[in-house]
């Protein structure tokens, strides 16, 4: 780790990167002003021609020697990782091999950017379509999935033949620069991604909104910064792409396989600690099955061991910093307060700072704070539900529609409750769904657009309609 570190930070960089296990200084980082980021943004506009130019099988060559060095390095890069956001060292390394992914699958998929010839309406007329990249993009990313946000991102942009300016998360810049310096490693020609750190990202937002070089802007993030972006991205009328907030319901139906449930709980919910968007926010047992489940589930969830990141057994790292925990800690406590009961956890850890006990609350209600705000911490409530109608009308009962899960064994159950969840995702009888060969993305106030798969290499290219007319002759 040590190597990249010293070739991607600046001891004399205004931007300090914190250890949220210890709260300790890692590096610090150089930052870009407002002009600077203008400069930068030009260079990738002039880049992107000649790039756009190569054949996709050129440019796939230059993604897949990226991807063999994101592979070689992936200790050192989940290591840098579980530094800058505190997720356990083997989460690490999954988003290592899961952000390559986008890599290896984009490289691929650019071959295939098919248009499509059109039966004409008219004698001596010729339809069809190309697909073309859309020019200069910008991405700003969170914290999170420090490494795994800007692949996905910067993987079909690069295929489709664009170039793209990207703006990290100010808590983890690290994970980024080191993609950035080990795409230069690969040969990707310098200009065509460029990762920009600031302390100013509202700044940066604005720019990424208001530069006419500027053709796309894909953000993953709050609800509430993706609806400023929105707003100022109508001035240029720049495509949008948007992974927002969400509040994924887990479905627990009384003829589902109850240990399957747990495992896929424990997977949903307390992965990252629980600051995943696509992370179980509320659980909803039907009464038959209810208290098995709960049992089962805090007992799994009273033994994981919250500890460093760094620790090979740590299964619950540090939440990313104080105002991460301050929100878990008061949603908790309005949930207390309102009648809610604690059946493991409930409290801060000793472990440090900034972690949290892995928490189970039963008798939650769909009308309490917790089971509407996004927990972002590793706490799941238990809504007690009757009858199907109620877990659907509690489950769509959210302005986000991101990812649901839910358990059943009645086939027929499966298919009526996955048509009738408003979510851009549901998982049946499974608590993991993220990956580079499906399309990930949300509905309603949790965004627009789709990453990974075929889709989302579309999110990067322009459909132009083209006829050719007077062949009759
Ligand atoms: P979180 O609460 O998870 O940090 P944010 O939406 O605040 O989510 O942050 C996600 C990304 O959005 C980060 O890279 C952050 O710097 C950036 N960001 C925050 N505020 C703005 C803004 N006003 N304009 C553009 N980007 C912003």
């Amino acid at each position: 780790m040590q190597d990249i570190l010293e070739r991607i930070s600046d001891p004399e960089g205004s931007l300090a990167v914190l250890d949220p296990a210890t709260g300790k200084t890692i590096a610090h980082v150089r930052t870009y002003a407002k002009g600077e980021v203008a400069g930068i943004i030009r260079q990738a506009d002039e880049a992107r021609g000649e790039w756009a130019a190569r054949t996709a099988k050129e440019r796939a060559n230059l993604l897949r020697a990226w991807f063999n060095l994101i592979t070689e390095r992936k200790e050192a890069l989940a290591q840098l990782m579980t530094a800058e956001c505190g997720k356990p060292i083997a989460e690490a390394r999954g988003e290592i091999a899961y952000g390559a992914a986008f890599v290896e699958w984009f490289a691929e998929e650019g071959k295939r950017a098919y248009g499509e010839t059109i039966p004409t309406f008219a004698s001596g007329k010729r339809l069809l379509t190309i697909k073309q990249p859309v020019g200069t993009c910008a991405a700003i990313t969170p914290w999170n999935f420090p490494m795994a946000m800007i692949t996905r991102k910067v993987g079909p942009a690069l295929a489709a033949g664009c170039a793209i300016v990207v703006k990290p998360a100010e808590a983890t810049p690290l994970s980024a620069l080191a993609l950035e310096h080990l795409a230069r490693e690969a040969g990707i020609p310098a200009a065509l991604f460029r990762v920009v750190p600031t302390n100013d990202p509202a700044d940066v937002g604005r720019l990424f909104c208001s530069d006419p070089l500027i053709r796309k802007l894909s953000f993953t993030g709050s609800t509430a910064v993706g609806k400023i972006l929105m707003e100022q991205a109508a001035q240029n009328v720049i495509k949008l792409s948007l992974e927002l907030g969400g509040n994924a319901p887990f479905i627990v139906f009384d003829d589902a396989d109850v240990d399957q449930a747990v495992e896929g709980a424990l997977a949903s919910k307390y992965r990252n600690s629980g600051q995943t968007c696509v992370c179980a926010n509320r659980f909803l047992v039907q009464a038959g099955i209810h208290d098995a489940f709960v049992e089962r589930l805090t007992k799994r969830v009273a033994e994981l061991k919250v500890a460093p990141g760094v620790e090979e057994d740590s299964k619950i790292g540090p939440l990313i910093n104080a105002s991460g925990l301050g929100k878990a800690e008061s949603l908790v406590r309005s949930a207390l307060d309102a009648g809610a009961v604690a059946r493991t956890g409930g409290a801060r850890s000793p472990v440090g700072d900034n972690f949290y006990q892995p928490t189970v609350l039963t008798g939650v209600t769909a009308d309490m704070e917790i089971a509407a705000a996004e927990i972002f911490g590793p706490v799941a409530p238990v809504i007690r539900f009757e009858t199907e109608e109620e877990a659907i009308r509690v489950a769509n009962g959210t302005p986000y529609g991101l990812a649901a899960y839910f358990y059943s064994r009645d086939l027929a159950r499966a298919w009526r409750v996955m048509e009738a969840l408003e979510f851009g995702m549901v998982a049946v009888n499974d608590g993991i769904l993220s990956t580079e060969v499906a399309p990930f993305g949300g509905i309603k106030q949790s965004g627009l657009g789709r990453e990974g798969s075929r889709h989302g290499l579309d999110e990067y290219l322009e459909l132009k309609y083209c006829l050719i007319g007077g062949i009759d002759r």
